[in-house]
């Protein structure tokens, strides 16, 4: 909740009646990362500088493209650029523009909140940590005006709107409070005053702030100019936009220092795509794939934020259709010659250029990153970690590209260990008679390879690929096969694994669990007795060769919902049929045959169908459900218990 301006009258009010300051709050968010700030032993201070001269270079952006179709907004000044002054007598560092400007309500917005989703996460972050590279974090997360009380004790802003009257000057010492009053000796743009801390003088060095240019601003497409007394302005930057150098004259300096000022994130890029397409239309792009996931790279929006720029001016990062969602991690900008620049963002959208410049991007990227995978199999694992699940959605969603897709996918699976396998890895090594790609949904902390299906495929040596991202469950039904090898669940329908051998076959025979015969038709009896006591709380009971360990497990039936699946959804209280599993039993298993001789030696009785229950739950327990008569559950196991215990002692 806004809290109403209080109002007070200037010391010095000799202007007119309106000349008035208020005062606001900081909403909450604010007042908490400027205590962060304020109180912050972060190493790398200098990006207060970094952010303040990309928002500049913003607000010359704005401006550039607002004067497309009002181009007396520039009236008298268009030679756009940012402009670093020093005063060690005064302490205070300057930073001005002659950009966009901002008039008294923007100010109020944009410095007094975080207007940007993901600021809960940022505090957080920033609490946890005070390594040099959460503070390098910072304009990711779209707070970066802020960085400058992680050196100022007090901030003055002095700006003017282009194409208004009225200048103001906004001023906080960053704690709870600033203000605002009108100033109308602010020229358009802005002029960012920072009154300097004592201890962090040394930012009025101009050795220092050319070295803090050159290090993160170099490729602003923007003269940064150094105003030192009596001399004239020197130009701190080259000036010109990167991407229109040729790709052989940009070093990797240069390229890592505008990967980390247009993906606002630190390090370096995992991969760089430079495009410079001439022919029917040109364009250039140049993009990076980052190497690490930004914070919103799982937004509900699955927006990307690639910056769109016609003729060298800045569009807009948000045109929806320049890059597919399964794209959506790669940062950078395209630059296009042949789309209009005086047509509003929203008819920008619908041309059919776009379409087609998105297309080709798509095909380049891809291809790039196969080479990629290709050439370095470890580094690529890393881009998959990060980028994979993202990647998968296009799968579904781009028919055009599955096949691609499908071979850049990578998993582990039950004998990959560590190692990431692909698709044809899997089908190179599939056993002889193996007709399908055998795969286990599930949740990879919850220790997807102890499930108990997997031990009838341990025991004959065929791998099972593991699918742990929640996006599998959308891609595996589309998908129907690999190099003509349907995609098969191991916890739905029935496994026929009898056809393959176990690798332990021969010398089984000594084996404790088959000392007892039980014949085929006792098993029956077995099982149609459970099946009678637990009635439709299960579509079936059959017995299984996918277990050789576990008595009991469930698997979907035929058809039906995966259950891995039906648990996801649960998580995110989506509605779900509530399909009845199949209770599949293991014919082998010590505990099933002397069950099933008691079956043939006495037929029903109270305790087999305690029993019945209890191997029902129990696979239950497996599958990670929780029980839904839990009392019961404990009830019958007690009485099990006390009754061993008590045979036991006699
Ligand atoms: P971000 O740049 O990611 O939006 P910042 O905290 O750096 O976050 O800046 C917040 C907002 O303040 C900007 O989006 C912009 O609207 C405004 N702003 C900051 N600096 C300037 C400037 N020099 N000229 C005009 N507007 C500015
Ligand atoms: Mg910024």
């Amino acid at each position: 909740m806004g809290k109403a301006p209080v109002e007070e009258t200037t010391s010095e009010s000799t202007k007119s009646a309106s000349s008035k300051s208020q005062t606001h709050e900081f909403q909450a968010e604010v007042s908490k990362l400027l205590d962060l700030m304020i109180n912050s032993l972060y190493k790398e201070k200098d990006i207060f500088l970094r952010e303040l001269i990309a928002n500049a270079s913003d607000a010359c952006d704005k401006l550039r493209y607002a004067a497309i179709t009002k181009p007396e907004l520039t009236d008298g000044d268009s030679n756009l650029k940012v402009v670093i002054s020093a005063d060690k007598d005064a302490r205070t560092l300057t930073i001005q523009d002659n950009g966009i400007g901002m008039n008294q309500d923007e100010l109020v917005a944009n410095l007094g909140t975080i207007a940007r989703s993901g600021t809960e996460a940022f505090l957080k972050l920033m609490k946890e940590s005070d390594s040099e590279t959460d503070a390098n974090l910072i304009g990711q997360f779209g707070v970066g005006f802020y960085a400058s009380f992680m050196v100022a004790s007090k901030v003055d802003v002095f700006t003017r709107h282009a194409g208004e009257e009225t200048g103001w000057h906004w001023e906080s010492k960053g704690r709870g409070k600033f203000s605002i009053v009108e100033d109308n000796t602010a020229k358009r743009g802005a002029k960012i005053v920072l009154h300097l801390r004592k201890a962090e003088a040394d930012f009025l060095d101009s050795v220092r702030i050319r070295h803090i240019v050159s290090t993160y601003s170099d490729h602003i497409a923007l003269p940064i100019q150094l105003l030192e007394d009596g001399k004239e302005p020197e130009t701190l930057n080259e000036g010109s936009a990167l991407w229109t150098r040729l790709p052989s004259q940009i070093t990797e300096e240069q390229h890592n220092e505008f990967y980390n000022h247009v993906a606002h994130l630190p390090g370096n890029p995992w991969a760089t795509v430079h495009v410079q397409a001439e022919g029917r239309f040109e364009y250039t792009a140049l993009l990076y794939i980052p190497d690490m996931r930004p914070f919103d790279l799982f937004d509900p929006a699955r927006q990307h934020r690639v910056r769109l720029y016609v003729k060298r001016v800045f569009i807009t990062d948000e045109c929806e259709g320049l890059v597919p969602g399964f794209l959506r991690f790669m940062r950078g900008i395209v630059d296009c010659t042949d789309l209009p620049l005086n047509v509003s963002r929203e008819t920008l959208q619908h041309n059919p250029l776009l379409a087609k410049i998105s297309a080709g991007l798509v095909k380049r990227i891809l291809s790039d990153i196969e080479k990629k995978a290709k050439k370095n199999p470890e580094s690529y694992e890393a881009f998959w970690e990060n980028f994979g699940a993202v990647l998968k959605e296009g799968i579904y969603e781009q028919s055009d590209h599955r096949d691609r897709l499908m071979k850049l996918a990578r998993f582990r699976s039950l004998n990959s260990g560590e190692k990431l396998i692909s698709l044809e890895d899997y089908v190179s090594g599939m056993a002889d008679g193996q007709d399908a790609i055998y795969y286990l949904s599930g949740d990879a902390e919850a220790g997807i390879n102890k499930s108990p299906q997997l031990e009838g495929f341990k025991a004959r040596d065929i791998d099972v690929l593991f699918m742990t991202d929640p996006v599998d469950q959308f891609w595996l039904p589309t998908a129907a096969d690999f190099s003509d090898k349907p995609f098969r669940s191991i916890t739905q329908g029935s496994a026929d694994l009898d056809k393959f051998e176990t690798a332990n076959e021969e010398d089984s025979d000594g084996d404790a669990l088959t000392e007892v015969q039980t014949s085929e038709s006792d098993m029956d009896k077995l099982i149609a007795m459970i099946k009678l006591t637990l009635g439709d709380e299960v579509k079936d009971v059959r017995s299984s060769s996918r277990l050789t360990e576990s008595p009991v497990c469930l698997v979907a039936d035929e058809g039906d919902v995966d259950m891995h699946f039906e648990k996801l959804l649960r998580q995110h209280q989506q509605p779900v049929m509530g399909h009845k599993r199949v209770l599949e039993i293991n014919p082998g298993h010590a505990l099933t045959r002397a069950l099933a001789d008691l079956v043939n030696r006495e037929g029903a009785s109270e305790a087999l169908e305690d029993a019945a229950h209890l191997l029902f739950d129990q696979a239950r327990i497996l599958e990670g459900e929780a029980l839904p008569d839990p009392a019961s559950f404990s009830r019958r196991l007690a009485g099990l218990l006390a009754k061993t215990l008590v045979l036991d002692k006699r």
